[in-house]
């Protein structure tokens, strides 16, 4: 087997056959077998009759995961590479933002660069709000700044990879996952080809503001442990600060002779303190967090069942 596309799908019941036929269309003259694996991410449409239909009706090999639930996109891309068997994987959308065409591009090159291990696809030019495109700008910054890893603005899931880096991935099996760091992390080549998404062809995207800020903070507490150096330093500067301040009531005092009128300041004083000493605390408590559910070492998702034609 050459190449398994990996296709999560959470609500894609009508998306799942236009998927099919595009793929078939555009790989028909590839010269190579390919295998589709679905996940199906606890859809809550028809998508997973409409993957059984597939499955059932399909000319090339095709294979169904049926997660027991949502477990997210991370997770169903996880299984989806669990079950891949192709030499190249291919990660790809089921909604058709990400064209099979390039998937058959990125193939194209693997071929004749065998010294590149992985093609990414990035968007280049997106259409989004000035507002998001500040808070995406200064996410990759601090994130790159702070992290070993490094971050690719604009990277996407959509990618193919050889065997031994979709394996390498697969040993990446912590619980919080973020594959944008994952896939940067695990090293090898990767190449970069730009692509524009296109519309949905049906259905919603389920991206808020809200899940994509959380997703920010995902990746940040899972790739770097810089914030919990915030209290180290922020501490050490007002340890400093306080003794010079302690040093002119002193003198302030023995040599001017002036009262310390303070209300004000304490006040302030207290309230900052205290604002930073919980928003440490809580920085803490978000690590404490993801180590204590790592350790019961859960399991990433789980498969109700699979279904598999005989092609
Ligand atoms: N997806 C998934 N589980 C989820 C959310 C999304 O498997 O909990 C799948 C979805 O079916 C699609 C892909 O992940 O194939 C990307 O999702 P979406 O189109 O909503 O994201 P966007 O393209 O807007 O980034
Ligand atoms: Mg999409």
């Amino acid at each position: 087997m050459k190449l398994s596309l990996v296709v999560p799908c959470y609500n894609e019941e009508a998306n799942v056959p236009l998927f099919y036929e595009t793929v078939r269309q555009d790989f028909s003259a590839a010269g190579f077998d390919y295998e589709l694996v679905f996940v199906n991410d606890g859809s809550s449409d028809g998508t997973l009759r409409a993957l059984q239909t597939l499955c059932a009706e399909a000319d090339c090999p095709v294979k169904v995961i049926d997660f027991s639930r949502n477990f997210g996109k991370e997770a169903a891309m996880y299984a989806g590479l669990a079950e891949a068997e192709g030499d190249y994987v291919t990660i790809i959308d089921a909604d058709l933002q990400q064209r099979p065409a390039i998937a058959l591009e990125m193939v194209r090159m693997l071929d004749a660069q065998p010294e590149i291990d992985c093609v990414a696809a990035y968007q280049e030019d997106r259409r989004e709000s000035k507002a998001l495109v500040f808070f995406k700008n200064a996410f990759y910054r601090l994130i790159n700044r702070f992290s070993d890893t490094e971050f690719v603005q604009g990277a996407s899931d959509f990618r193919t990879m050889r065997r031994p880096m979709a394996e390498a991935v697969l040993r990446m099996d912590e619980y919080f996952r973020f594959s944008k760091g994952l896939f940067s992390w695990v090293g090898f080549r990767t190449e970069f080809i730009p692509y524009r998404a296109q519309e949905r062809a049906s259905g919603q995207s389920k991206w808020s503001f809200w899940k994509l800020f959380k997703y920010a903070l995902e990746g940040i507490f899972a790739f770097t442990t810089a914030p919990l150096r915030v209290a180290t330093v922020i501490g050490l500067i007002t340890s400093v600060l306080s003794v010079i301040y302690l040093f002119v009531v002193i003198f302030q005092k023995l040599i001017f002779g002036i009262d310390v009128e303070g209300y004000a300041t304490i006040v302030v004083l207290i309230l900052l303190l205290g604002g930073i000493q919980l928003l440490c605390i809580g920085i803490i408590g978000e690590y404490i967090a993801r180590t204590y559910i790592q350790t019961k070492k859960r399991p990433i998702y789980i498969t109700k069942r699979k279904y598999k034609n005989d092609k």
